[in-house]
């Protein structure tokens, strides 16, 4: 292994991906690293540049299934890399936050400063960086949307040549669950917020967590919405399979939450081989029932 005299993180052999994988499917990773800084990441890519691997990174694997299979290659995970943290220019009303901060922690900590904007981020399970990646998004009422794009002012990132670069708005893209920053890693973020007594922010979070209690299956192992919603004026994805009395469809080990269409939980050890068929499944039904063809919003990487 050729890892760069002094380096301080050093890819493990054969890791199980279900362990780092919200879903917990997924066979192993020939070489799995876990960098905390930046001098660590670069030892990583230099690594699989010189081992000639295919790299995969990873945020808190909450919207990522690994075939049963696994990954030849280096998947990287980006959940410690906390380099720089969150700090806050609170003249601007903007925090910078690290690709690793969880979005929760993220959330609360803009609380703390009377920042307000990330208050719909606060019960997405993932990472800043997979949160920019996917432009997740959410909301409690129907019709509005809220998306980590409307913060986003800048984001700093490696690009496919390894150079360190900063992309402003104005190369920045996003769509519903889309960004143009893939092939990149991202390092960190700018997100342009606003004032707010922290009372009200508080009262946000908090009904956020309700909603998503009420109404989401958040007690079982997945990786939250499946499908992406149909453009309006169609009804969501969770409706659509719900109208047709598939709540609770099985196949093996994978389930569609009887709680919830549009999420599929891992009931008794599923394999990704299930998932991948109920999902082939459920479009065949949808676009059957419906004629509207349902696109994943998880990835699944084969
Ligand atoms: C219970 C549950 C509820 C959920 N609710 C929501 C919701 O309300 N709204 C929503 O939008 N999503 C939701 N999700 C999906 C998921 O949490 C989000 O997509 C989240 O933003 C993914 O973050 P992550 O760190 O887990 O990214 P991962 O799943 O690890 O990765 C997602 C993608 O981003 C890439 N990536 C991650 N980090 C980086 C980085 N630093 N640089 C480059 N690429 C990177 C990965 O390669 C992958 O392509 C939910 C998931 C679960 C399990």
């Amino acid at each position: 292994m050729n890892l760069p005299a002094g380096s301080k993180v050093s890819p493990r052999r054969n890791v199980e991906l279900s362990k780092y994988c919200t879903m917990r499917i997924g066979g192993p990773a020939d070489y799995f690293a876990e960098p905390r800084t930046e001098d660590e990441l670069s030892d990583c890519l230099h690594f699989a540049s010189e081992e000639n691997l295919p790299v995969f990174i990873l945020g808190k694997g909450s919207n990522v299934v690994f075939s049963d299979a696994g990954f030849r290659g280096l998947v990287i995970t980006l959940i410690h890399f906390h380099d720089q943290d969150i700090r806050f220019n609170l003249d601007l009303h903007e925090v910078t936050v690290s690709a690793g901060v969880h979005l929760y922690r993220l959330a609360t900590a803009c609380r703390e400063a009377g920042l307000s904007g990330c208050e719909f981020l606060s019960g997405i399970p993932g990472t800043l960086g997979g949160a920019v990646m996917m432009n997740a998004g959410f909301s409690r009422f129907s019709g509005q949307k809220n998306e980590i794009s409307d913060l986003v002012k800048e984001v700093s990132v490696l690009d496919e040549s390894g150079a360190r670069r900063r992309l402003g708005r104005d190369d920045l893209h996003f769509a519903y669950r889309h960004s143009n920053l893939r092939g990149k890693v991202i390092l960190e973020a700018t997100l342009k917020l606003w004032r707010r007594p922290q009372e009200i922010i508080e009262e946000e979070i908090r009904a956020n967590f309700d909603y998503r209690n009420r109404e989401q299956d958040l007690k079982h192992p997945s990786s939250g919405s499946i499908f992406k919603n149909p453009p309006a004026p169609h009804p969501s994805a969770g409706r659509l399979i719900d109208q047709l009395g598939l709540k609770g469809t099985r196949v093996g080990g994978m389930m569609i939450s009887p709680k919830h269409g549009n999420y599929f939980i891992n009931a008794a050890q599923a394999t990704c081989a299930d998932l991948v068929t109920l999902i082939a499944n459920i479009q065949k039904a949808v676009k059957d029932g419906y004629g509207i063809d349902l696109e994943p919003e998880v990835r699944i990487i084969a």
